[in-house]
């Protein structure tokens, strides 16, 4: 039997890719029985008809499953960062890396609006990029204006389920706009569907770029720590996890411990302040978090 990836959901048809092909596929079988509903990003086996139509048989075991947008086995998620215009947060991109993370989802950091910063404004952001490759991240720097750094991003889509996160108007539609410039998406600073107006209808569509697929929703539009616990924010901050290893007390959170490595760390610098400050801050944060029900 054939298989493919759903790509596209719409009116009660999948869109399965299978090698180059799109089969309009309904769902029929044994995943009806487990009351499965085929996502986006799923991996099926299908039953072609003829060689656009065909039935979904079997849904694949999902690695993973995004609620908003409703999409599964998502590998990456690119955080789209400007470097002005919004101003660039270490505090929100902290953030968006503790929420991707946590969803073992693996993060590219992609900073835009390089052609926009002034000679220190291009240092600052220098210096934060290489903070955060220290830490073990993939960072780009970017411009959809003058198209500095885009190719340097179809690598990284290759031959994965992308999923682009940011705050409105750091130019994630922009972005996609130059990776597939025959689409034609509009810019929108309001829209939460990248590019497209807020009254189109809301399906989250998986799109072709280079030898990838991305999504054309941007995700993790809450930015509440709701599952998180205390004990898991270590492992969000990779540089604070190596550290820890070297912590007099296992399970220690960094806070007021004797002989925490992750404090000395900071204090020489080999930790960066504001990053041990924003673990801090929202190690509180989970702290105080009301208890659910
Ligand atoms: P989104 O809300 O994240 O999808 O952001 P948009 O792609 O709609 O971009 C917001 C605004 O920033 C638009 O006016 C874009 O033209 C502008 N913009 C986006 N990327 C760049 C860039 O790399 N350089 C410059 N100069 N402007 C950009
Ligand atoms: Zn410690």
């Amino acid at each position: 039997m054939p298989e493919g990836k759903i790509i596209k959901a719409l009116s009660g048809f999948y869109y399965v890719l299978s090698g180059n092909e799109t089969v309009q596929c309904r769902g029929r079988g044994v995943f009806r029985k487990n009351k499965v509903t085929p996502l986006v990003g799923d991996e099926v086996v299908f039953q072609a008809e003829n060689d656009k139509e065909g039935y979904i048989l079997e849904v694949k075991e999902r690695k993973n499953e995004l609620i908003r947008p409703p999409i599964a086995n998502v590998d990456q998620s690119i955080l789209v960062f400007s470097a002005v215009e919004p101003s660039f947060s270490t505090a929100l991109l902290d953030r968006f890396l503790v929420l991707v993370e946590y969803n073992q989802i693996k993060p590219i950091i992609c900073i835009t609006k390089m052609d926009l910063t002034n000679s220190e404004q291009y240092d600052d952001i220098q210096s934060y990029a290489n903070d955060y490759r220290q830490a073990g991240y993939e960072v780009l720097l970017t411009s959809s204006e003058t198209e500095e750094g885009i190719k340097d991003l179809y690598p990284f889509l290759e031959g994965e389920i992308s999923v682009f996160a940011g705050q409105s108007g750091v130019g994630k539609s922009s972005l996609l706009n130059v990776l597939r410039p025959d689409l034609e998406l509009r810019t929108n600073d309001i829209s939460t569907h990248l590019g497209r107006g807020k009254h189109t209808t809301r399906h989250v569509e998986l799109i072709k770029v280079g030898d990838g697929l991305v999504a054309d929703t941007p995700g993790f539009s809450s930015l509440e720590f709701t599952d998180i616990e205390m004990e898991d924010l270590n492992f969000c901050f990779p540089e604070i996890q190596q550290k820890s290893e070297e912590c007099k007390f296992r399970g220690c959170l960094h806070l007021a411990e004797p002989k925490c490595a992750v404090k000395l760390a900071t204090e020489n610098k080999e930790i960066p302040v504001y990053r041990y400050e924003h673990y801090i801050t929202f190690l509180q944060e989970i702290k105080e978090r009301k208890p659910r029900y």
